[in-house]
């Protein structure tokens, strides 16, 4: 049989459970959530914007196919103009071209004027009303606009150029379209003026609608230069950049969204919720990590535990087992083996009854039961494998568990005992010795000193007087001395008989008379129905007179001592009550003990020999009674013992004094 003990946790387990990595841990994995929800946020956010630059270009695809629609209406018409003068050879009718070119301008409501320029000098200008400015202009002569002329001469293509400052005031779009006869000679210019506001009206109602910001540069990149229409605050926060293609360049057309951010505050929240979950879930590692930590402390500690119980129960210097309810070993230790001259597998075909001794086994068994609600201590004999009988001193205590169990304690006494018997051997015999020539001494000193051999001279008297008294002490000594080593042989002897209480008690409280009364101590009776206890009558008188003369030796003169009795059910208390000293806390554990005495300046003021309780507990023991002691320090004692009783049988003539 073997202590079985879970091993204990690994030194890594410990590491990683006993360290502060778990809390590291968790805050890892804080911070690992955080940083995957911020990546998580940032390409919401990031989808969020590519949306909303979709949307923004698709809108700003509208505005600009608007303003090319526009744009290129107004442009073609003057296109037409060149293919007419072309096929005119380049000779001017004014008054065929007058009709002509004013359909055209009623076509298009952005033509501010329509200029002629043969040999790049405007000749003719319509409508001349508000542009007569502008004729006679030679271009050469013009240093802001030649230079964008001559490219739109060697491209021979025609360009749209602008804003330009007007000669005629204010400020347009310039279409120059160059003419070439057929026979490849430059014939001039056809130069259509657009008037930019209102090109451009409708276009930020337009976008405003959209919800748009616009901006439009005459250029093909957003440079330091004011554009045409809208701001260049805002260049850097475009959502959607679109080209325009315009004869001989291009332009740009900025775009952003004016919607309020709404995105960017839900943003805010989510990022919120991201970080309280990650908070969140990392708290809640954290406290799953410290409660798996604590787990696996008191784990730990319940291993170490085990272990030190298991040591313990190993190395004890005496016997230790583990019992089943019923007795039944469970595990034994090698000093029990080594006891029992038993091995571990021999005893656990049996139980511990079987190895009690016949007489004892009903004790033995009682201890065992009330082991499992107090712990308890008795001695047995034990028998070993050779039928010797072992003195045993054992102890039980229940062990609650998995299963509940009883644990044993076994102490060899044998030497123990061997030890007492000899002292009290020893004891009996000089007591025995001694007690025959103290007699005669005894019985002398008293002659001499009752004056029976004459009168004692006043000198001795005293002398002779301390002799006597000393004497008889010896002589109560060693009466009790013989008394305990005949009880504790088991040689005392016994004659009991069915007898009235009321009648010992009587008995008793007058034997005693004679002792009090010098001490000034009234001792009376109290009591009610009579009852028959089955005692011998000799050895309850001497408990009764040990009782009685301590309450009445320790009680101040003129006190009163009360002998009582009280039934309930089939047993009487008998108590001796007085109003003394009582009993100190310190003592009381010990006054039933051989040569107990609180105090040994009370024995020598009191007298006595501190065995008197002790053999009065052997006596009623011995009478199947209890007996035991209530004291209040400083108050005084009842000194009482239970016995069985019966009902007095109907002709019993005793009746209670009270
Ligand atoms: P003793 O012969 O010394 O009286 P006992 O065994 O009868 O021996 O008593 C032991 C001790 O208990 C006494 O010495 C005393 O200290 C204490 N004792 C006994 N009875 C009383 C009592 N009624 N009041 C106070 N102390 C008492």
């Amino acid at each position: 049989m073997k202590l079985h003990l879970d091993s204990p946790s690994t030194p890594a387990t410990r590491y990683w459970l006993g360290g502060r990595l778990p809390l590291g841990l968790a805050g890892l994995l804080f911070l690992l959530l955080l940083g995957l929800s911020e990546l998580l946020l940032q390409q919401v956010q990031q989808r969020r914007e590519d949306e909303q630059r979709q949307q923004v270009s698709s809108q700003a695809g509208e505005l600009r196919a608007r303003l090319l629609n526009e744009l290129n209406g107004t442009l073609h018409l003057a296109t037409g103009l060149a293919a007419y003068l072309q096929s005119r050879n380049g000779e001017i009718d004014e008054a065929a071209l007058q009709p002509w070119i004013e359909g055209l301008t009623t076509q298009s409501r952005h033509i501010r004027n329509i200029a002629l320029a043969p040999d790049n000098r405007i000749s003719y200008v319509y409508p001349l009303a508000g542009n007569e400015g502008a004729l006679g202009l030679y271009y050469p002569d013009n240093p802001q606009q030649w230079p964008a002329v001559q490219r739109t001469i060697a491209s021979r293509q025609p360009v749209l150029d602008g804003p330009i400052t007007l000669r005629q005031g204010g400020q347009g779009l310039a279409y120059r379209v160059p003419v070439f006869l057929r026979d490849g000679r430059y014939w001039g210019l056809i130069s259509t003026v657009i008037d930019i506001p209102s090109l451009l009206r409708e276009l930020p109602e337009a976008a405003r609608s959209m919800q748009l910001e616009i901006a439009l540069f005459s250029r093909p990149e957003p440079d330091s230069g004011t554009p045409m229409l809208g701001s260049a605050a805002w260049l850097a926060q475009a959502h959607s950049q679109l080209q325009l293609p315009v004869p001989g360049g291009q332009w740009l057309l900025l775009a952003r969204s004016t919607e309020p951010a709404s995105g960017a505050v839900s943003m805010v929240w989510l990022r919120l919720l991201a970080w309280s979950l990650s908070l969140v879930i990392g708290g809640l590692l954290a406290l799953m990590l410290r409660a798996a930590q604590q787990q696996e402390r008191a784990r730990q500690a319940l291993d170490e535990s085990r272990q030190r119980f298991a040591q313990a129960f190993v190395t004890a210097p005496q016997g230790m087992a583990l019992l089943t309810p019923q007795g039944r070993w469970l595990a034994v230790n090698q000093q029990l083996c080594h006891l029992l001259g038993r091995s571990a597998s021999e005893l656990q075909q049996s139980d511990l009854l079987s190895l009690v001794a016949a007489s004892e086994q009903a004790q033995a068994s009682q201890h065992l039961q009330a082991a499992q609600a107090q712990p308890q201590q008795w001695e047995s004999r034990l028998l070993d494998a050779f039928g010797q009988t072992i003195d045993c001193q054992l102890g039980a205590a229940w062990v609650e568990g998995q299963p509940p169990c009883l644990i044993l304690q076994c102490q060899d006494i044998r030497e123990q005992k061997r030890i007492e018997r000899l002292k009290s051997e020893f004891v009996a015999t000089v007591s025995h010795e001694l007690r025959t020539p103290l007699t005669s001494i005894s019985g002398a000193l008293g002659l001499v000193v009752n004056g029976a051999l004459g009168e004692v001279p006043a000198s001795m008297a005293e002398m002779l007087r301390i002799a006597d008294q000393n004497s008889q002490r010896l002589t109560l000594l060693i009466n009790d001395l013989l008394d305990m080593e005949k009880l504790e042989a088991g040689k005392m002897p016994f004659n009991p008989r069915r007898c009235s209480l009321a009648a010992q008690l009587r008995e008793a409280l007058s034997s005693l008379q004679a002792y009090a009364e010098p001490l000034g101590v009234q001792l009376c009776l109290q009591g009610a129905n009579d009852v028959m206890v089955e005692v011998d009558p000799l050895r309850l008188q001497q408990v009764l007179a040990n009782l009685l003369s301590n309450a009445a030796k320790f009680s101040p003169a003129g006190a009163q001592v009360t002998l009582g009795w009280q039934v309930t059910g089939d047993s009487v208390r008998v108590s001796v009550c007085d109003h003394g000293p009582g009993i100190s806390e310190a003592f009381q554990a010990q006054i039933f003990h051989k040569f107990a005495q609180a105090d040994a300046s009370t024995t020598r003021q009191q007298g006595g020999t501190g065995l008197g309780l002790a053999i009065c507990r052997r006596l009623i023991e011995h009478m199947h009674g209890r007996i035991g002691f209530d004291s209040t320090p400083g108050q005084g004692s009842t000194f009482w013992f239970e016995l069985a009783c019966q009902p007095l049988p109907a002709t019993a003539e005793d009746s209670p004094h009270a």
